[in-house]
């Protein structure tokens, strides 16, 4: 079972002072010069090993974002302190009053929001279509579109862009294909199928612990350094930056991402298939029910499965307000929202991560008042929790 982007990580080797196997944690805003004209000369270009201000570039966000790059295959890539602060720098690098965007209508709520509601102030104006639809993404382009963007497999519907006709359509009009793959990492790589830029909310699979925030964008030097740059930078002039301490504490945990993916996905499965034989409406791309099943089977890297996150419809909010507690009370995990911890967390998207969206466009969307997005954890028994899930879905009459 081997994979590029893991063994790229595998041999991704940096020692710490003193010979640590772990790189030295560095506890510093900044960073002294021996001579002038290197200071002077930082100021323009990246000088190798190197650096001027926490800001700009760290030793330990560098060694986060080498290894975010070789796990996306990417040339470089800039971690920063949440994904909203990766997904708004980027775009803010790409646009400016005039410009607009394509986003997928199913989105992150937060992105939504941003793009909705925010970006139209800076005069950026985003059209929210079917991305699946790829005659209606072009149908949008005009002369002032700057990006396509969407989500690798998208929040909470599941549904899988076709990336690779989206990059024909990118490369016609010239404009970036950006790609947040926070469900996906090493499940789905956007750059292969045809991403520009890839960004990721660390704060989930990535870090897998749900103890801090943390986002990345990976492209090619020439992006990566561009919103690096002292003189119109946005992650420089914005300053989302990650701090040295939890960025260590992110590489750390990244070092066991293949292992949990693999779990993750493997419970996922058995949870979709065991409710859906049960008799519950279950939206994964695993399921031979997906509308996308086929299509997901040769997008996904099988080897890592179809990732952990799973939407139930529980018809009502009534009912899904129940199940969501029993479920707390019964140890299935926690009624929270984030994703991609080893316990598995519920949530009702409509009521909480989509809820910046309106209730006519959630109807739009497919998204009924009833849905549960549930991030399955790493649980050694999933047998068990199924067991008490099915307990909890008797209780609330679902069963
Ligand atoms: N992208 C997706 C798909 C998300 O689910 C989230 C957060 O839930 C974000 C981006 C934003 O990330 P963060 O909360 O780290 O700012």
């Amino acid at each position: 079972m081997t994979n590029e982007f893991v063994n790229a990580f595998q041999d991704f080797q940096v020692f710490g002072e003193f010979g640590g196997i772990n790189p030295s944690i560095t506890d510093s805003s900044t960073f002294t010069f021996m001579h002038p004209a290197t200071m002077e000369k930082l100021f323009h270009e990246e000088v190798q090993g190197c650096f001027l201000y926490s800001r700009h570039l760290n030793p330990a966000n560098e060694n986060l974002s080498k290894a975010l790059s070789l796990i996306e295959g990417t040339e470089d890539a800039l971690v920063t302190a949440s994904g909203m602060g990766a997904i708004s720098t980027t775009l803010l690098q790409i646009c400016q009053q005039s410009d607009e965007i394509i986003c997928h209508r199913v989105t992150y709520g937060g992105t939504y929001a941003l793009l909705k509601n925010f970006f139209p102030r800076l005069g950026i104006k985003t059209h929210f279509v079917n991305i699946l639809d790829v005659d209606a993404v072009e149908a949008k382009i005009n002369k002032n579109t700057k990006v396509i963007y969407c989500e690798s497999l998208s929040n909470p519907m599941l549904e899988i862009p076709d990336l690779a006709k989206l990059r024909n359509i990118a490369d016609k009009h010239n404009l970036k294909l950006i790609v947040d793959n926070t469900f996906t990492p090493y499940c789905i790589n956007p750059i292969k199928l045809g991403a520009h830029i890839v960004i990721h909310s660390l704060t989930k699979y990535i870090n897998g612990a749900s103890d801090t925030l943390g986002g990345c964008v990976c492209s090619n030097h020439d992006f990566i350094s561009s919103m690096k740059s002292v003189n119109d930078g946005a992650a420089m002039l914005i300053g989302p930056v990650l701090d040295s301490l939890r960025s260590s504490s992110i590489l750390k945990n990244l070092r066991t991402l293949h292992i949990r993916m693999r779990q993750h996905s493997k419970n996922a499965t058995y949870l979709a298939n065991k409710l859906e034989e049960a008799g519950i409406r279950v939206i994964y791309p695993g399921l031979k029910s997906h509308p996308q099943h086929e299509f997901a089977k040769s997008i996904f890297n099988l080897n890592f499965g179809f990732s952990g996150m799973i939407t139930i419809d529980a018809k009502t909010i009534e009912n899904a307000n129940n199940l969501l507690i029993r479920m707390q009370e019964e140890k299935v995990g926690y009624f929270a929202v984030s994703l991609g911890y080893y316990k598995t967390l519920f949530s009702s998207p409509g009521r909480s991560t989509s809820s910046e969206i309106p209730e006519e466009e959630q109807v739009e969307m497919g998204m009924t008042p009833g849905l549960i997005r549930f991030s399955v954890g790493l649980d050694d028994d999933i047998e068990r929790t199924f067991e008490r899930i099915k307990k909890c879905l008797s209780e609330v009459g679902m069963l």
